[in-house]
């Protein structure tokens, strides 16, 4: 049995599910189907996911909400229309639109949600009245009725463990179950949704829980390449890769999967196969907890700018025991989590990702650095990058950090920073962000382009 993740551009239009509808009729085993919003169907165009979140926010600024409802029900209209589904589906959504946004607003966050999961809920409605149009018996299952609890701050739930046992059950059903990506509810009743990308946590949960052979990811692209395409002329295609090097190239900026979405699968050794809807013949990539891996010790690059860091320098600092403590406890009280700390005698650096900073929080750090810390300098710099190389043999393999250095040396970009985490799944090169794409497209040839290679 396999469970199906559709995501936002396999789902964008009519035709794009007549795809989907081609791919499970294609394959019985494909029994139960995720499916996220309706994605871009073009490089400028808008997110269904993209237009609910302006839409919320106007209705919690009481600003005029109908044309931005018109716009995410004129999308729902078109796509209905190409699949041959009545008008009164448009109502639904409408009607379901309307009513979300009439409901109690006691927390603006959980309103969000509620809104943002529209998208989900209404397509998977939308799908599964079309497989049925078409002769697949498929039935939508709410993850209320089906118990996908979801703990957590609004807008970044989890699954709470029991969830698993409930939906279980959902292997008995006979027809295709269509099931919304993205949301659950609490133990209160009350929608959450996860982290944007989230549906593909809901497939990697429901795959866990039935037990499926496979969890097929459906993305628009042939699988995960090497390097960023975007970035890099024709990166190779990766065929087999391990959960853990998928996770650790997702975090540092991969986006075809959501990074914590391998989680639930890995814990029940589901494998996970990502594939095009576009072109599902291809075979895609297969992520597997453990892979033979004699000849190609750096499986992935990945590059991710949006890094700052904060210096701090005090005389003695050898010395001082708890300093580093002292130092992450600030952070730890703005709420920053941090990347990386490389630490000299008497300094230490933190990489933090911008996204944790603005300059109030920056001020207050800095000035606790001072009063408390009692450095004699400190001082935060933005624009870096970070360059990881990835790659479950690297720690069996020999001069893998002086070549990627050697690389980065030819292409004129300095080094910042150097990190080989201890699992030696990857090693970090920190960049400055004007170095990032020739960095990148240097330490990839290194690896991927024979002609190119160092040898020591
Ligand atoms: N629609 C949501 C988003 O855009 C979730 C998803 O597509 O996975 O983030």
């Amino acid at each position: 049995m396999k469970v199906c993740k559709f995501g936002g551009t396999s789902v964008a239009s009519a035709e794009q599910i007549m795809k989907v509808a081609g791919i499970i009729s294609s394959d019985r085993s494909r029994r139960i189907v995720v499916v996220s919003a309706p994605g871009k169907r073009y490089p400028e165009d808008r997110k269904v996911t993209d237009m609910l979140i302006r839409l919320a926010d106007a209705a919690l600024d009481n600003k005029d909400t109908e044309p931005l409802l018109a716009e995410v029900v004129g999308r729902f209209s078109l796509i209905a229309e190409g699949l041959g589904i009545g008008g009164e589906f448009v109502s639904t959504v409408e009607e379901d639109l309307r009513s979300r946004l009439a409901a109690d607003r006691p927390h603006a966050g959980r309103f969000m949600d509620l809104m943002k999961a529209a998208g989900e809920d209404n397509n998977a409605r939308l799908i599964a009245a079309y497989l049925n149009q078409i002769g697949i018996e498929a039935v939508y299952k709410s993850p209320k009725e089906a118990g996908l609890i979801v703990e957590g701050p609004a807008g970044d739930g989890m699954a709470d463990t029991e969830s698993y046992v409930r939906l279980s059950k959902l292997k008995e059903e006979t027809r295709v179950i269509v099931f919304p990506g993205f949301f659950g509810y609490t133990k209160d009743g009350v929608l959450c949704t996860f982290g944007r990308g989230g549906s593909d946590i809901t497939g990697a949960i429901l795959a866990a829980s039935t037990g499926a052979d496979m969890y097929e990811n459906f993305t628009d692209v042939d699988g995960v390449f090497a390097a960023n395409p975007n970035v890099v002329d024709n990166p190779a295609l990766i065929g087999k890769m391990t959960y853990r090097e998928m996770r650790e190239l997702a975090y540092n900026g991969f986006t075809v999967l959501h990074d914590e979405s391998l989680m639930p699968a890995f814990n029940h050794s589901v494998p996970v196969n990502i594939k095009n809807t576009n072109n599902p013949a291809a075979p895609g990539t297969l992520i597997v907890k453990e892979r033979e891996c004699k000849t190609q010790p750096v499986i992935g690059i990945a590059a991710d700018s949006g890094f700052s860091t904060l210096y701090v320098d005090k005389y003695l600092m050898n010395r001082e025991m708890g300093f580093g403590r002292r130092l992450l406890g600030i952070l730890e009280d703005e709420q920053i989590s941090f990347e990386h700390t490389p630490t000299g005698i008497d300094n230490m650096s933190v990489i933090i990702r911008n996204k944790f900073l603005t300059p109030e929080k920056e001020e207050r750090i800095l000035k606790r650095c001072f009063d408390e810390l009692k450095v004699d300098d400190a001082h935060i710099s933005s624009d870096y990058s970070m360059i990881v190389l990835v790659g479950e043999t690297m720690r069996y393999s020999k001069g893998l950090a002086a070549r990627a250095a050697m690389a980065l040396a030819g292409s004129g970009t300095n080094i910042e920073m150097i990190n080989q985490g201890s699992s030696e799944v990857s090693i970090v090169f920190g960049v400055k962000k004007e170095d990032e794409k020739k960095a990148l497209r240097a330490v990839y040839n290194e690896f991927f382009v024979p002609a190119h290679a160092h040898t020591f």
